[in-house]
């Protein structure tokens, strides 16, 4: 099938995509790496009459480095985040989850900005952005505003953001402990498809060994990416041991409510997701003890 005729226009600045977005409203989509919107545009699943292509504007591409954080421009390409050694040195979990999005292909022209305006409740980055509590900067031709990803992520394939908006940067946190580690995992049908479920966790530790931060989700488990600050919170001034963090793994598969499907019932996704928790846990752990 061929994608039904839609006008085309290539934007030049931020502000010519917003106003391009505040002209056209609904019947308008910005195109960034075009990996999710095209196919769809292809199968008629979306009917675009209008395409803003952000390709080509240079402010939407970037990589900045901060004391605690990093900022990325949203039309910056996966495997520009991924080949970045400064950066996973800063922000690990970002290469961690992106060695798992899709192909070499599609992460050479997806962008990061594109994965999480797409929002789809088993893609990697939107679990990332939950679980490390990512900023989006969104902007308009009215003005700017900045979401947390707890608010930005609103349903399956939906996002807080309005049709005359174009995420302009993500910030992601970097946490400032010497004994810091994550781990990202998943299962799939084939590796480079979607999750079946996916995990991601990041812990630090003192000197002695205590958990002072636990923040960890999962990805494929409910509508949105999930995390669960709550029951992370109870890992901090405990060693860590397997049965603490099990314990905290399927609390958090016990919040899920995760659809059934052909490849796997809503129950096996629900026991997949506190293992694949209690491995990111146990990961992230082990490297936090190796820093
Ligand atoms: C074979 C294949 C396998 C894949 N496997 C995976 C996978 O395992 N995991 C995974 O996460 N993804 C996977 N993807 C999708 C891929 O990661 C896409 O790159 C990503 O979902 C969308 O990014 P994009 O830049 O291509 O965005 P586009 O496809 O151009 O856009 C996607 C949506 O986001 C909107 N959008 C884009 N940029 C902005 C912006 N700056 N502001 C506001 N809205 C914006 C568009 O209007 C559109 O609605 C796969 C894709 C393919 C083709």
């Amino acid at each position: 099938m061929k994608a039904a005729p839609f006008e085309y226009a290539r934007a030049a600045s931020i502000a010519e995509a917003c106003d391009l977005l505040a002209r056209h409203g609904d019947s308008a989509k910005l195109l960034a790496g075009g990996q999710s919107l095209v196919p769809m545009m292809a199968m008629r699943l979306v009917r675009p009459a209008f395409l803003v292509d952000i390709n080509e504007i240079a402010a939407l591409k970037f990589v900045r480095r901060e004391k605690d954080a990093a900022r990325i421009g949203a039309c910056t390409r996966q495997c520009v985040v991924e080949r970045d050694e400064a950066l996973t040195e800063r922000v690990p979990l970002l290469r961690q989850a992106l060695k798992w999005v899709g192909h070499i292909q599609t992460r050479n022209r997806g962008t990061v900005g594109g994965s999480l305006a797409h929002a789809d409740p088993s893609a990697e980055l939107p679990l990332a952005a939950q679980v490390l509590g990512a900023k989006m900067a969104l902007r308009s031709a009215k003005g700017t505003r900045v979401l947390d990803a707890e608010k930005f992520f609103s349903g399956p394939m939906t996002t807080a953001m309005r049709p005359d908006e174009c995420l302009e940067e993500i910030h992601w946190p970097a946490w400032s402990w010497r004994h810091t580690g994550s781990a990202f995992t998943e299962i799939s049908v084939r590796h480079g498809d979607f999750a079946m479920v996916a995990a991601a966790a990041q812990i630090a530790i003192d000197g002695d060994g205590r958990c002072v931060r636990a923040a960890f989700g999962l990805g494929g488990a409910g509508g949105t990416p999930l995390a669960f600050p709550k029951i992370a919170a109870r890992l901090v001034g405990t060693r860590l041991d397997d049965a603490v963090v099990n314990d905290a793994a399927h609390a958090a598969a016990t919040e899920t409510e995760p659809g059934g499907d052909l490849h796997a019932s809503a129950e096996y996704r629900r026991h997949l997701a506190g293992v694949l928790a209690a491995r990111a846990l146990r990961e992230a752990r082990e490297r936090a003890r190796s820093m």
